[in-house]
């Protein structure tokens, strides 16, 4: 299984990047995580991407490009991964798009988690009080979600138009956001490893309360095919 998780900030992406990436058990590559950990080393990539990282700005294209292609490249023989926060503007699209030509890589969805601006920023206001995140006060917050709007949004008709966009209501339960998007992923035919959809994830079951709770799958190629337990 490969996806591209597309969401505004604070939509729950890095939650249903946990919990898919462990219900499909493919590799959860986070290109938000890669970078605040350069920036914790204070590594020449992290002292690059610090200044954009606290404005709320997103860190040029080729920073980006380096990191994802050699954690893709890992993880892809494995059996898949979801790549949380990448693409981000309509070059990262096209780049993606070229590197897994060039690799044989094919995509089985861009999933997208739909939740309104109000709702973004009462959910960012909330976090900023019990997380410690440098991008996390009120100014920086209204500047992701804008940046978000004008450059990453409008991949959504990218994907839509070449059949890979699974579109959900974010504001759902965790658990329902899960589920709604292991299943249209299933209807779509990618709810298993590889574009055919061998497996079809768990169609009509249900997904276990908390992160910790999605059960793995039995190996990186074998999504649950039974539908129970999940
Ligand atoms: P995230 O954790 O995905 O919300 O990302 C946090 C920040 O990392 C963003 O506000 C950007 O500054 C930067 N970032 C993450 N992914 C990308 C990307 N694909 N392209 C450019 N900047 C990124």
């Amino acid at each position: 299984m490969r996806l591209l998780l597309l969401a505004p900030p604070g939509a729950g992406k890095g939650t249903q990047a946990k919990r898919l990436s462990q219900y499909y058990g493919i590799e959860h590559i986070s290109t938000g995580d890669m970078l605040r950990r350069e920036v914790a080393d204070a590594t020449p990539l992290g002292l690059e991407a610090k200044t954009y990282l606290d404005r709320g700005d997103l860190v040029p294209d080729e920073l980006i490009r380096e990191m994802v292609v050699e954690r893709v490249s890992e993880a892809d023989p494995k059996g898949g991964f979801l790549l949380d926060g990448y693409p981000r503007n309509l070059a990262q699209a096209e780049e993606a798009d070229a590197l897994a030509r060039d690799r044989g890589i094919t995509i089985n969805g861009a999933v997208y988690l739909d939740v309104s601006a109000e709702e973004l920023l009462r959910r960012l206001m909330a976090r900023s009080g019990t997380e410690s995140r440098s991008d996390d006060n009120e100014e920086t917050i209204r500047h992701r979600i804008e940046v978000f709007e004008a450059q990453t949004r409008p991949l959504a008709d990218y994907f839509r138009q070449r059949g890979l966009l699974i579109s959900v209501d974010g504001e759902q339960p965790v658990e329902k956001v899960t589920q709604d998007i292991i299943d249209k992923l299933a209807a779509a035919g990618a709810g298993g490893a590889g574009a055919g959809g061998a497996g079809a994830g768990a169609a009509g079951g249900s997904v276990p309360g908390d992160a910790a709770g999605v059960t793995p799958s039995p190996g990186p190629d074998r999504p649950p095919t039974d539908g129970g337990s999940h």
